[in-house]
């Protein structure tokens, strides 16, 4: 076991430098879940990064969850966010777990024998993802019964456990109360719909979850009865914010690694001169860093201050992953005008990373709904103001 970030990120560079970057190129034209790389970190010791300690993990927060996501996001944007994803799930279940689940589930997550993921997205919902109208009534002393749909839910048919949000009805529950709860993998009553095709990020196992009368025991709640908005807004959102925009930090840095190599070899014959001679492409080239770099600062720097516990951290959460995604989609559009003809064109490396970095205005919490909440968080307004 080991706790020092040094040695916890030099084992993420050696698996993703290797075996990630290894099949990298198959995840996307196959859109194969990257089994074989993720296998590689839970073997590693890398199951349990979120987890503390004390429950056998590696006790790191999300400065470290953000540095993680952005090694692995430079080989491979799908092994980034479905590592990335595993690691929030830990992270939820961690924060009130109870001694069942930490012995059902944090322990063999810990040991490299457990993946989870997260099923709140629904259709009928959409980008309020916090409003789930999957239901779940009382079925007997200690036991729930769930119906619903899940939709885009990663590592989908492929992890362990899931961790579902629900709003309770019926006369033996608090009606009208979100919670969140655990769904293991074989439970009766899944079912998975085929594979959502996204243009990118095709590796990371997208799927609808079908939840036909799914019976839960009571001790797969996580936390208090109805405290799915704490798991949401104190857990779930800053750990999903900072996976998400630590992987596409990673698209940003391997765009511009890109950029440069290409540069470095492209040379005119007519005049024998280098690209990299312009002083135009030096001054693009020095502005995409500032660009990347600014991005990386501001999320170094908010997940420092959540990891602190620090008041307000949450605002600067939701400004850092917006600010990353915008900056991501931009710095790889630039990097294929400055490279021309040989980045635009199918099956290059910054046509894989255009596809991938798009991803990070569609998936939620979208960079419009982040500067809302951001403005509203500034203005001391309800943040949930409109639903
Ligand atoms: C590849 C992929 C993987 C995903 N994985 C998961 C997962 O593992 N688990 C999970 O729970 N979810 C997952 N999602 C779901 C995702 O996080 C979003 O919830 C979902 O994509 C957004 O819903 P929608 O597509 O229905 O967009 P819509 O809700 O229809 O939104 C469309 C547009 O309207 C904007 N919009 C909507 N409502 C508002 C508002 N109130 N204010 C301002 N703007 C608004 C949005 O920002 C967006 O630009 C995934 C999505 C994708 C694409």
């Amino acid at each position: 076991m080991y706790t020092d970030e040094s040695k916890i990120l030099e084992t993420v560079q050696n698996i993703s430098s290797t075996v990630v970057a290894e099949d990298a190129e198959a995840t996307d034209r196959l859109a194969r879940w990257p089994e074989r790389s993720l296998r590689s970190f839970q073997k590693e010791g890398l199951g349990g990064l979120t987890v503390p300690v004390e429950y056998g993990g590696l006790g790191q927060g999300t400065k470290t969850l953000a540095k993680v996501c952005e090694i692995i996001g430079q080989s491979c944007t799908s092994t980034a966010i479905c590592y990335g994803m595993h690691a929030v799930g830990s992270a939820v279940i961690a924060s009130k777990a109870t001694d069942y689940q930490q012995e059902k589930y944090l322990t063999p997550i810990c040991e490299g024998r457990h993946l989870t993921s997260i099923a709140l997205n629904e259709t009928g919902s959409g980008s309020q993802f916090y409003l789930p109208q999957t239901r779940m009534q009382y079925h007997s002393e200690s036991e729930y019964n769930i119906n619903g749909a899940k939709s885009f839910v990663l590592n989908g048919g492929k992890a362990d456990s899931y961790i579902i949000s629900a709003v309770a009805e019926g006369s033996h529950t608090p009606g009208e109360q979100f919670n969140c709860f655990m769904i293991n993998a074989d439970a009766a009553g899944i079912q998975w719909g085929e594979r959502w095709k996204g243009i990118g990020l095709r590796g990371d196992s997208s799927r609808d979850l079908f939840l036909d009368s799914v019976k839960i025991p009571d001790k797969n709640i996580l936390g208090q009865f109805g405290d799915q908005i704490w798991y949401v807004f104190n857990v779930i959102t800053p750990y999903f914010l900072t996976a998400m925009a630590g992987s596409y930090l990673g698209i940003a840095r391997a765009a511009i690694n890109e950029v440069t190599h290409h540069i470095k070899n492209r040379e005119f014959s007519f005049n024998g001169r280098a690209l990299a001679s312009s002083s135009v492409i030096q001054y693009q080239l020095g502005a995409l860093w500032a660009k990347y770099a600014r991005s990386r600062a501001l999320v170094y720097y908010a997940t420092e201050c959540y990891d602190m516990d620090q008041d307000n951290a949450l605002i600067d959460l939701f400004a850092a992953k917006a600010e990353v995604a915008d900056a991501t989609i931009e710095i790889v559009n630039e990097a294929i005008t400055l490279c021309g003809g040989y980045a635009y064109q199918e099956k290059s490396i910054l046509d894989l990373l255009l596809r991938d970095a798009r991803a990070a205005h569609v998936m939620t919490p979208t960079a419009d709904i982040l500067r809302v909440w951001t403005g509203r968080s500034i203005l001391e307004q309800p943040l949930l103001a409109d639903t």
